[in-house]
């Protein structure tokens, strides 16, 4: 499947915005937006003009990038979520929040969503006791994410195993059994993503 292979430090200058894409290296001083916070290329320090439709798009590609999904993935997921019940922009927030790739992230068994859907697509995770390897997979209430347990004694996860880790509030985590629990599905107020859907919703709406 085609994957953007470009620096990921980019995009995150491009949104001006961190968008935590190389683990613990954006938590650190060596995180390209700390050193230089304008956008990448020959203009980038440039006066900026945006339109409306300017302000829909970098919205609409701030979400696609943060959660690591190609054009045509995003506009599913967004075609998907509006034929829910409900307010289409928050559908999409909770379907991309309950991607298995995510949630594996949000559980802290990988340090960036790139990892997770790595890990996720080399097998190491079951959902409800079945391995899935489907990044996309959508997790439900109830449904219990483990590390598969002939991945367990990798060093990866021995190493998961001595952390101390907060999850949000709609799942939970149990660090030693290498599992985590979905309560419920997200609210709103509980995503913490910086995403003005309402934006992207305009966008598509045109
Ligand atoms: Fe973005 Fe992380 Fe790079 Fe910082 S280190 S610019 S947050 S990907």
């Amino acid at each position: 499947m085609a994957r953007y292979t470009d620096a990921s430090c980019r995009l995150c200058r491009r949104e001006a915005q961190k968008l935590f894409l190389k683990g613990e290296r954006c938590y650190g001083t060596k995180c390209a937006l700390e050193r230089r916070a304008y956008a990448p290329g020959q203009h980038g320090q440039g006066r900026k003009k945006t339109s409306d439709y300017g302000l829909q798009l970098r919205e609409k590609q701030k979400a696609k990038r943060f959660y690591g999904l190609l054009e045509k993935q995003f506009k599913n997921t967004f075609v998907k979520a509006s034929k829910r019940k409900g307010i289409t922009g928050e559908n999409l927030l909770i379907m991309l929040e309950t991607r298995l790739d995510n949630v594996v992230f949000r559980l802290g068994f990988a340090s960036s969503r790139k990892e997770a859907r790595q890990l996720v697509n080399h097998g190491h995770f079951t959902v409800n006791g079945k391995k899935v390897d489907i990044p996309s997979y959508e997790v439900a209430p109830g449904s219990i994410i483990a590390v598969k347990k002939k991945s367990q004694d990798s060093p990866k996860f021995k190493e998961i195993k001595e952390m101390q880790i907060s999850v949000p509030s709609w799942i939970s985590v149990d660090v030693q059994k290498l599992s985590g629990t979905v309560l419920a599905l997200p609210t709103r107020e509980e995503i913490d993503t910086p995403i003005a859907e309402h934006l992207i919703v305009e966008l598509y709406s045109k």
